[in-house]
């Protein structure tokens, strides 16, 4: 059966994607659409939809997120010079895909505040 959301389907592979990293909690693949040279989406194999759904039980996999960037952005020669980690929390905030995603971009400057 042919899933709804988009990044379940990458997930599932029934949607093409460049993966950079995978395991048993999340991938990290290439954004199709990248906003800086370097631009991943780190995203859990759970379906959340957003921040708000979190639950006191994805506490690990929250930690894991952010173990995975560093080793990212360290991969990607994007640490020491520097990078930023996005989660979008509904329209207001931009999001588009309704499955949880931390942006991670790097290799150029960034301004704050953000747009
Ligand atoms: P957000 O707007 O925070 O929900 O982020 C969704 C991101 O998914 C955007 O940066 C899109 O460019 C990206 N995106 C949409 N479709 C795909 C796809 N098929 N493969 C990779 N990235 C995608
Ligand atoms: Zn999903």
């Amino acid at each position: 059966m042919q899933q709804a959301c988009l990044f379940c389907r990458i997930i599932g592979y029934d949607t093409p994607a460049e993966f950079v990293h995978e395991d048993d909690l999340l991938v990290a693949f290439k954004d199709l659409r990248p906003q800086a040279p370097v631009h991943l989406l780190i995203c859990p194999r759970k379906h959340i939809p957003t921040l708000n759904d979190l639950m006191p039980e994805d506490n690990a996999l929250i930690g894991h997120i952010f173990q995975v960037v560093k080793k990212l952005a360290m991969q990607s020669n994007i640490h020491q010079k520097g990078y930023r980690t996005v989660f979008n929390v509904n329209a207001g905030a931009g999001q588009s895909v309704y499955h949880l995603h931390l942006h991670l971009l790097g290799g150029r400057m960034f301004s704050w505040p953000p747009g």
